[in-house]
């Protein structure tokens, strides 16, 4: 990527993806929180998976987790859907079905990172129960689906469980009047929506609101009659959507002041601030809530904004450094590789030290105020 390239929409797909590898700033190093927030909805998954109609167990019955990123998280809640359908088989005394689990992303999500912390396969021919027992096996056949989940990925009525974690607060792309200079929706001087004028975020609502009517669409060809969607993503308590929350203030505040630093700074020009845009948009439930309406094709099961927690996971709390650092890193691991694409390695690397510095000396208010909420969708079909 060179230091001049402007990220268009349609590249969006093709260049989005979590920070790739295992170093410092990499996602799989980077999303315990996730993990932590995750675990912390467990029963409500698995409230979810009680509702899914059992089939004859000579049919595979296949799993999915959509937006599966590359650390260890997907394969951690793989591993609970899949047991606790095993557990439901056994308390009806059958033989479970063999399980088969995909983990779809975009193209250029790191999917041999995530390939290698996979598991090995329990031997099903010899004791597959005592491979279980001894949890370091898997109990399914895994393939990675490279595609965007806001399309087709998968054959018409051949999904069970379709699961996705912190992933469809991802726009499919910017807004295009965000980006045209000539729009009233120009977000001019920001790089987020938080904070932003009401027309700009107004445009947000309306691509994250399409988005989200494509996805269902798609899933909705997909899952089988007696399936079942558990989805999690981003979410905000305020109404307004000016307002994005926990999200809102990690990309609107030291990471926007970060960016006004290189523009001050003479490194970059404010046209090049302005044309970047994090393609992030954290709904209210009733943003959410008229999108399953309008598709008409899913019953609510459960539809609530969860309290999440901080997306810092900090080993020392009291130390204002490391929160800084926890900060930046968390930033750089969902957003380093736009961030990279827009203004090159070397200024990318300029940015982040300002993220951390600034984030440092508001070390205490952060770990205070920065809590994440999450939407949390329990879908299955209409009747
Ligand atoms: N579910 C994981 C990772 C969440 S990170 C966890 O719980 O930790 C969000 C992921 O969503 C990223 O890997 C990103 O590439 C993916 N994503 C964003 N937009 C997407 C799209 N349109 N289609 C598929 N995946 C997408």
């Amino acid at each position: 990527m060179g230091d001049n390239v402007v990220v268009s929409n349609m590249e969006l797909e093709r260049l989005l993806s979590m920070k790739g590898g295992k170093g410092e700033g990499s996602y799989a190093n980077n999303s315990q929180a996730q993990a932590i927030h995750a675990k912390s909805m467990h029963h409500l998954l698995k409230e979810a998976l009680d509702g899914v109609q059992l089939q004859d167990p000579n049919i595979p019955f296949v799993v999915v987790d959509l937006g599966c990123s590359c650390g260890s998280n997907t394969i951690n809640v793989v591993d609970v859907i899949i047991k606790h359908i095993i557990k439901r088989y056994d308390a009806l005394g059958l033989d479970p079905p063999e399980f088969s689990a995909f983990f779809s992303d975009l193209p250029s999500n790191d999917f041999n990172t995530l390939f290698q912390l996979l598991p090995p396969l329990a031997n099903y021919g010899v004791s597959m129960e005592e491979c279980l027992a001894a949890n370091n096996h898997r109990a399914y056949f895994a393939a990675g689906v490279p595609g965007s989940f806001y399309r087709r990925l998968f054959p018409a009525r051949f999904i069970d469980v379709f699961h996705s974690a912190f992933s469809l607060h991802w726009l499919s792309q910017v807004p295009e009047s965000v980006m045209d200079k000539r729009s009233s929706a120009y977000n001019k001087g920001r790089v987020f929506i938080h904070g932003a004028s009401e027309i700009t975020a107004n445009a947000y609502r309306k691509q994250f609101q399409a988005d989200l009517a494509g996805f269902l669409s798609s899933r909705s060809l997909e899952l089988k009659r007696g399936g079942s969607m558990f989805l999690v993503c981003l979410g905000r308590t305020s109404v307004d959507p000016t307002d994005q929350g926990g999200a809102g203030l990690l990309f609107g505040t030291h990471f926007q002041d970060a960016w006004d630093d290189l523009v001050q700074e003479g490194l970059i020009s404010s046209e090049k601030r302005d044309s970047f845009n994090i393609p992030v948009y954290a709904p209210s439930l009733q943003d959410f809530k008229e999108v399953v309406e309008a598709d008409g094709s899913f019953a609510i099961n459960k539809l609530e904004v969860f309290k999440g927690g901080s997306p810092l996971v900090v080993n020392q709390p009291g130390d204002a450094s490391e929160v800084g650092k926890a900060l930046a890193n968390t930033c750089r691991s969902v957003s380093g590789v736009l961030v990279d694409a827009h203004i090159g390695e070397k200024l990318s690397e300029e940015l982040f030290l300002r993220v951390e510095r600034r984030a440092t000396s508001h070390g205490k208010e952060l770990l205070e105020q920065l809590q994440f909420f999450h939407i949390v969708a329990s879908l299955s079909f209409a009747l």
